[in-house]
């Protein structure tokens, strides 16, 4: 699908809920709403994301583990493939790609 170092980074506003169901917090400044999320869109372990807030806090964060995202993309390419075209398109001449949420 894609090379294996190309990076979908997650540019989150709004904040993000964890497999918890609790919203993810910065552990350093308990920022809430804006992150970015950077992973590797093949890898849908168990392993947690690194999260860097907008103060450029980074932590991993455990209840995000990996699948999560892969899951979201897999959503995004079995419910709007002309998106997932786009994704791959950019993914494969750029090496990274940076979705808004
Ligand atoms: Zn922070």
């Amino acid at each position: 699908m894609t090379a294996a170092l190309s990076t979908v980074t997650f540019d989150v506003r709004a904040g993000v809920l964890g497999v918890d169901g609790a919203r993810v917090a910065c552990p350093h400044c308990g920022e809430r709403d804006r992150f970015t999320i950077r992973v590797v869109p093949d890898d849908a372990g168990e392993a947690p994301v690194y999260v860097r807030c907008w103060r450029d806090h980074l932590w991993a964060e455990s209840a995000l583990p990996r699948r999560v995202f892969a899951e979201l993309l897999a959503r995004v390419a079995a419910e709007d493939p002309a998106a997932w075209a786009e994704l791959n398109r950019v993914l494969a001449e750029r090496g990274s790609f940076t979705v808004g949420m």
